[in-house]
């Protein structure tokens, strides 16, 4: 890449991290006037923005700057005359463009529903469409077929999407039907704010009325029983009054720690299905459908590569996608695979180089709602022992660690503890569904990490 070339590519990511007033503001007229061992000099038209980019901006332009060419040690800004004006054309243009993209896709604001999350737009391939099947069918009947309706599955792969497709589906389906969505973390704050005001039973009141529930995330329900408690309410009235309820969130139901366990059993009573991994195929597919929607082409060959080098999940993949018609945009061009390579290099998914036993551990800690401490802990306490020995496992599955250093890592306990422990989980997964899900799903956000 030029230092024409190479700018660009710093633009393109970095509008998508800041307001477009900002980056019409501090970035028009920039270019990268020369480098020289590692140092790159920005060429800014006056102090002003100099100062403002300096104190401001540096953070971020390095990183970006840094992530698309490894030798970059140092970022200069210098007060210069532009011999031209990259952005000139393409400002205004990005700016209406978003303004647009935001009008279209308007929140309701009874329902809470966006009305971007179709089931037209959302791709169905093996990984999703029992997910899929399940959520059509009961846009068809609510309150009738799969009763909760509960959909897990790691961070990206399309729970939100489905869980608000449903919703808007169901509006579609009957005008009348009261739907609401919301993220857990929104109820748990509204309970609180009932409590505090005294206003509980108003609170009562307003879900009530509701024909269709969506709750979001619910695993954000976990150790806050206030919130629980009210929401058992909620969903028991509504339950008993044949009204269709829908929940996502990151693990199945039983491996949500501290959920009680009649919200639990509840939970449990209707239809679970999860949401995988999507293969290459239909990675591909999902990519050539983000692009239609938003009239971008790029050749077969970027978006094989795009395909195959961002395996984590669909955010990513659309992240990756935003990067580069960022960057079309700016140059008027599409990017080749050379360049798409370059600009995706932060993005690329390497799980084997990323996963330590640091992040094992750390994952496996967060999974179950403990301290790091306590797995390094000699508790004998069970709800300590199991994720204990988990992340014990997965040292020796994921990263062949000997048993003397697995032992030496959790707080100098002896290497047979180790092996017990390993021993002890590879049986057990062979006849517990339920913990060969949990550890599938600690798997994924190792992953993600
Ligand atoms: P989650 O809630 O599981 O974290 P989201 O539903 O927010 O994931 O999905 C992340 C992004 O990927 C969204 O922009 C969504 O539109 C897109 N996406 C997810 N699944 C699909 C799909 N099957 N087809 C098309 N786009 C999808
Ligand atoms: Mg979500």
């Amino acid at each position: 890449m030029n230092n024409e070339e190479l700018w660009q590519a710093v633009l393109a990511q970095i509008q998508l991290q800041i307001s477009p007033a900002s980056f019409a503001t501090w970035f028009k007229n920039t270019r990268i006037a020369s480098q020289k061992e590692g140092c790159i000099f920005v060429s800014v038209p006056n102090s002003f923005a100099r100062e403002w980019l300096e104190q401001k901006y540096n953070k971020t332009i390095f990183k970006v700057l840094r992530g698309l060419n490894n030798k970059a040690k140092e970022v200069r800004y210098e007060v210069g005359k532009p011999k031209i004006d990259m952005l000139k054309k393409t400002v205004p243009f990005s700016i209406e463009n978003r303004q647009l993209e935001f009008q279209e896709f308007k929140v309701d604001k009874n329902t809470n529903l966006n009305p971007r999350y179709t089931f037209d737009s959302f791709i169905v391939g093996p990984f999703n469409e029992l997910a899929h099947a399940a959520g059509w069918a009961v846009t068809k009947k609510p309150g009738q077929v799969y009763n909760p309706f509960f959909v897990y599955g790691g961070v990206g792969l399309g729970k939100t999407h489905l869980l608000q497709a449903i919703g808007n589906e169901v509006i579609k389906n009957f005008k009348d039907k009261k739907v609401k969505y919301i993220p857990t973390e929104k109820f748990v704050s509204e309970v609180i704010l009932s409590i505090k005001n005294r206003e509980t039973e108003k609170l009562k009141a307003k879900y009530q009325k509701i024909d269709v529930l969506i709750i979001d995330d619910v695993q954000f329900l976990t150790g806050k029983e206030k919130t629980q408690e009210e929401f058992f309410y909620t969903f028991n009235s509504l339950y008993e009054k044949n009204k269709q309820i829908i929940i996502s969130s990151d693990r199945t139901p039983k491996s949500i720690p501290a959920l009680a366990e009649r919200l639990r059993s509840r939970f449990e009573g209707g239809m679970i299905t999860d949401i995988s991994f999507p293969d290459l195929e239909t990675r591909i597919a999902i990519l050539k459908s983000k692009c239609q929607e938003r009239k971008v082409e790029f050749s077969d060959e970027v978006l094989n590569y795009i395909g195959s080098a961002v395996q984590r999940n669909i955010r990513e993949l659309e992240g990756a996608l935003n990067i580069l018609i960022a960057y079309q945009k700016l140059n008027n061009n599409s990017p080749d695979l050379k360049i798409t390579k370059t600009l995706l290099r932060n993005l690329a998914s390497s799980p084997s180089r990323t996963v330590n036993a640091k992040k094992i551990i750390q994952i496996v800690a967060d999974f179950y709602d403990l301290k790091e401490r306590d797995l390094m802990s000699i508790s004998r306490k069970k709800e300590i022992v199991k994720p204990r020995q988990i992340a014990m496992f997965l040292l020796r599955r994921e990263l062949k660690a000997s048993f003397p250093f697995i032992g030496r890592r959790f707080g100098g306990k002896d290497h047979t503890t180790a092996i017990y422990a390993y021993e002890k989980i590879a049986k057990e997964i062979d006849g517990n569904e339920n913990l060969d899900e949990e550890i599938e799903l600690i798997k994924q956000r190792l992953l993600c990490a």
